[in-house]
């Protein structure tokens, strides 16, 4: 990563502070073609436990005193198996253990995620435990003085990019073919709810992006938010803004109208149809003619499934065709039920209130269903419906009062969206800033 690129320090940014990273940005316009092309997409998802070759010391610990070993977490594999069989007596492990359930619980350890053993020296045994949950942090179990646990967050920076291109066959695949991250489709379609209707995206529409994605060691770990889209289709040019404050956070268009549905397109990022709504299903498992009356989307097992507007838990039960379920009212007209789950989220029971966006639970195949995904149901007054043909209100309007603020936020993130190249021929992206 260039020392030019915009960067703030491990924090969320303030609007202000995205204006100041964008005046950064727009006086070293002239240089941002000579900065190297960041990694794909590809490395961006995969952690690796390469630190820079100058640091000593990682998670934490000395490497010049230290020995550290990197392992992933097998299925059915416990700490307490791992540390005993490097030398930590039974009553040290369940020290460990009590002392670990109010930090993160060693039950909270997932399989495939990695690990480190600490030695201080390579025969002796363990002196601590690194759990790397996810790139932007980790645990130490530590066993060297008292037994101690303690969460780190990691150092990141946040560095603002860009990107483009042209739907050819489909938004999907005009994504997929650049090697840009799924999640972006998602960020955009949300953000342009209200303006344009991705359910009839045509060969030629044009789109441009600004968004966050955090960095650690210079390698991209993840995308934060999406700060400003833009969108051209037969109808025209429509543009969606972020603002925020401390009391919301919006997508709106030029005028200051919201550009977000009440509702959001889907309860899953990262995900894709596998079955629509259809009245006139062959049923894959129980070969007849059933209505699909849902949509399904396909994830991995795990992912979390969203509240796709704010609402009450109606239930968050078990019933044999559909596992594992939630239902939600949202008002008294429209509630939703997601199906399958391999679990609920924590918390989540009749009467309690969620806000849109909330994890609800976890995808997964319980139930009748031929592999991981989450049957979405819509229901209005009652009655089950196609959600991605419904025309939803859009969200709340801003308040007045804060349209000077916008407007000087909407001048900073358009002038950075029309800077963006047009895609003029093949599709071609730019996310080197
Ligand atoms: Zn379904």
């Amino acid at each position: 990563m260039s020392q030019n690129s915009p960067k703030t320090k491990g924090k969320r940014r303030s609007a202000v502070d995205i204006i100041a990273a964008l005046t950064v940005t727009s006086l070293l316009i002239a240089s941002y073609y000579f900065i190297p092309k960041l990694a794909s997409e590809s490395e961006a998802t995969t952690y690796t436990e390469e630190e820079s070759v100058e640091s000593l010391v990682k998670f934490g610990f000395n490497t010049e005193n230290y020995v550290l070993e990197a392992y992933e977490m097998g299925k059915n594999q416990f700490v307490g198996d791992i540390l005993y069989k490097n030398g930590i007596s039974y009553t040290d492990i369940a020290a460990l253990e009590n002392e670990a359930t109010d930090i993160y619980n060693v039950r909270k350890i997932r399989a495939g995620k990695n690990y480190h053993i600490v030695r201080k020296d390579s025969c002796g045994p363990a002196c601590a435990l690194v759990y790397v949950p996810d790139p932007l942090r980790y645990v130490v179990y530590d066993l060297r003085d008292s037994v101690e646990v303690k969460i780190n967050e990691r150092e990141f920076v946040t560095c603002i990019e860009t990107a483009s291109g042209r739907v050819e066959s489909s938004l999907w695949g005009a994504m997929t073919a650049q090697n840009l991250d799924f999640g972006l489709v998602d960020l955009m379609e949300d953000a342009l709810a209200s303006s344009v209707d991705f359910y009839r995206t045509q060969y030629g529409d044009e789109f441009k992006l600004i968004y966050e994605r955090k960095y650690i060691d210079d390698k991209p770990v993840s995308l934060g938010r999406l700060l400003g889209a833009y969108y051209k289709n037969e109808y025209g040019e429509y543009y969606s803004i972020l603002y925020e404050n401390d009391k919301f956070e919006g997508y709106y268009d030029g005028e200051g109208r919201p550009t977000q549905k009440a509702f959001l397109r889907s309860p899953v990022r990262f995900s894709r149809i596998s079955s629509k709504f259809n009245r006139r299903r062959f049923h894959p498992i129980k070969k007849r003619r059933i209505p699909h009356l849902g949509t399904d989307y396909a994830a991995p097992r795990g992912t979390p499934i969203r509240a796709v507007a704010d609402g009450v838990i109606t239930k968050a039960t078990y019933a044999r065709n559909n596992g594992k379920y939630v239902k939600m009212r949202h008002d008294r007209t429209y509630e939703t039920q997601y199906l399958h789950m391999n679990k609920f989220a924590a918390g989540i029971r009749p009467g309690v209130k969620v806000k849109q966006g909330q994890t609800i639970g976890y995808v997964g195949s319980t139930g009748l269903a031929t592999g991981p995904h989450v049957c979405f149901r819509f229901w209005k007054n009652k009655k089950q419906i196609n959600h991605l043909r419904e025309n939803f209100p859009p969200a709340d309007p801003m308040d007045e009062a804060e349209l000077p603020a916008f407007y000087k936020q909407r001048d900073m993130i358009k002038s950075f969206l029309d800077l963006v190249e047009p895609v003029d021929k093949e599709l071609i992206v730019d996310n080197t800033l």
